[in-house]
């Protein structure tokens, strides 16, 4: 059972400090950290820790950022072996800045990672989806790649997730959408997609089934603190979430994605499927982080038991 995931690697460069500074200030930060981030780093990462075979198709640039990403996907258990170098620009990078209340600044520049989808990252595609149960996919690298790959998996019969995250000023393409099996914006998202805010249960149904009539196989709107909705073949529900110690959410849709796409792929059906997402989604929330966040499956079923218990 492998899980393919098409996206965005990002180094992370975070610091923390009292205030954000003015434009044409210099000031001293206090803390700093480099780490693995980016979608589809985060949505492999999340995979393997929770034991299933992740496969990660992305690009980064032939520099220290794209060495580093590397070997931390590696000792992360992330196959990296469809990934490629490119020596025509920089790794993506996130530049992010974070002050004493928690209020952040952040500048992402994708280099690479929107130079992914070239025919030899989707000839590579190709041969990975084969076996392949689940595709991963999410929007920080180009639309047309992921249509194009989204469109292998659905002929392969491969699962397509598709998070539509960052969503686009634009919006979305109607092909992507009908192209992707399960779609899961969080309330942002659906709210761009959609123009109804999901401040309520009501809410999140008609974003959902709006979404579904977009042509999206099932829609599974992430709701924070709330839990999930999902509608679509027949099912009309919200899923509750887990009640946890929030600390930091950063990275909870990327971990509830990456949940959702190993229990879809062990066989769980769909409300359980969804349990086991917001399981992952609530355990990632508990500590601070992204990539170097992400649950066990011994945390998740340890999770699953205490509740159900
Ligand atoms: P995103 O990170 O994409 O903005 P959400 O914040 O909606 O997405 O989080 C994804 C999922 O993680 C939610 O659907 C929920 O299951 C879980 N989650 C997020 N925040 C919390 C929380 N405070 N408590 C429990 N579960 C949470």
């Amino acid at each position: 059972m492998r899980i393919l995931i098409f996206g965005s690697i990002n180094i992370d460069l975070s610091g923390r400090m009292a205030r954000l500074p003015r434009a044409g200030e210099t000031l001293h930060g206090e803390t700093f950290s480099t780490e693995l981030g980016g979608k589809g780093a985060n949505q492999a990462v999340a995979v393997a820790r929770l034991g299933a075979r992740a496969e990660l198709i992305a690009r980064v640039g032939a520099d220290a950022f794209g060495s580093l990403a590397i070997d931390r996907l590696n000792a992360l258990g992330v196959g990296t072996a469809a990934l490629t170098i490119d020596p025509a620009a920089p790794t993506g990078i996130a530049m992010i800045q974070v002050d004493a209340q928690g209020a952040n600044t952040i500048a992402v520049f994708a280099g690479a990672n929107a130079r992914l989808g070239h025919d030899d990252d989707l000839a590579r595609a190709a041969l990975a989806l084969r076996g392949a149960s689940v595709l991963l996919l999410q929007l920080e690298v180009p639309l047309a790649a992921n249509l194009a790959v989204a469109r292998l998996a659905r002929s392969a019969g491969v699962t397509v997730v598709l998070d539509p995250a960052p969503c686009p000023d634009s919006g979305l393409p109607d092909e992507l959408l009908q192209a992707a099996d399960i779609v899961t914006p969080n309330e942002v998202e659906a709210e761009a997609l959609t123009g109804i805010a999901c401040t309520s249960t009501d809410a999140a149904r008609r974003a959902a089934q709006q979404l579904v009539a977009l042509g999206a196989g099932l829609a599974i709107v992430k709701l924070g603190g709330r839990g999930a909705y999902l509608s679509g073949r027949g099912f009309d529900a919200v899923v509750p979430a887990f009640s946890v110690r929030a600390i930091d959410t950063v990275a909870a849709g990327d971990c509830f994605n990456g949940g959702l796409a190993v229990a879809l792929a062990e066989g769980l059906a769909l409300p359980a499927a969804l349990r086991w997402a917001c399981a992952c989604g609530a355990l990632a929330t508990t500590r601070s982080g992204a990539a170097e966040a992400m649950p066990t499956r011994a945390e998740v079923l340890a999770l699953l038991a205490a509740a159900s218990g």
